[in-house]
């Protein structure tokens, strides 16, 4: 085994401990949290050692580094955009994405609508939520979202599967817990007024700093980059 496969092997047992025990402090069960690794920070190659190791979900925050790494990796791994998605790169994106996190506007929804067009099944999507309502994150604030319930309603190519958010970053992550809080209220607040083709399933939240606490606040998707990655500069070869 390289040291490489070895270092992630090594922060994958940690990483897996810490949301199994975040799960039993909740009395959930470990498969309703879906452990996404942010590969952004590394190269092909390691994301690549870590698929090896079974980790079958990657995500991206840029587009181009989504097609990119999904050209180097195997067909099994899911991919999840993370980060913005500019209407230009919609196309090419498409086809490669399990999941994208982040419709942050309502124009891209708009486009993404138009451009799911003809698909067998609806697109899945999560809207970003800025529940921590710091200026500098993008994502509809709270208060936005019943101001677009019609337009999600009208969706035919489109399936709202849950909300995404960023915590503010803290040093005691005990702080990020209203965020996620709120998050879950958000979401519980949205079934009823949508459509039943919106299945709202999902909450992704909780990254290195804060998953214990977003998992207990009922993560499904946790997106975890430093506690795996930290150290292995993008050009590291997996040597
Ligand atoms: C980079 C990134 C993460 C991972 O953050 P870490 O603190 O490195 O775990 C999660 N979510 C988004 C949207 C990101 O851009």
């Amino acid at each position: 085994m390289s040291a490489l496969e070895n270092t992630l092997r090594n922060r994958m047992a940690d990483v897996e401990a810490r949301i199994q025990k975040a799960c039993d402090r909740a009395g959930r069960v470990r498969s309703e949290v879906t452990l996404v690794a942010v590969t952004k920070t590394v190269s092909a190659d390691v994301a690549r050692a870590l698929a090896g190791l079974g980790v079958v979900h990657l995500g991206e925050n840029r587009p181009q580094e989504l097609w990119k790494k999904a050209a180097e990796l195997p067909d099994d791994v899911r991919w999840h955009l993370i980060g913005h998605l500019q209407r230009n790169k919609i196309e090419r994106t498409l086809p490669l994405v399990h999941l994208i996190h982040s419709v942050d506007s309502v124009r891209l929804l708009a486009s993404l609508e138009e451009a799911a067009a003809g698909r067998s099944t609806p697109l899945p999507f999560l809207l970003e939520v800025n529940a921590s309502r710091e200026a500098n994150k993008g994502g509809f604030a709270p208060e936005a979202l019943p101001g677009i319930l019609s337009q999600l309603n009208s969706l035919q190519n489109l399936q709202l599967q849950g909300l995404m958010t960023m915590a503010a970053f803290e040093e005691d992550a005990e702080r990020c817990r209203p965020t996620f809080r709120e998050l879950r209220e958000v979401r519980d607040r949205l079934r009823g007024e949508l459509a039943p083709v919106h299945t709202l399933q999902h909450l992704s939240m909780g990254m290195s700093n804060d998953f214990p606490v977003a998992i207990e606040e009922g993560a499904t998707l946790v997106r975890i980059g430093t506690a795996l990655f930290d150290g292995m500069a993008k050009d590291h070869s997996a040597t």
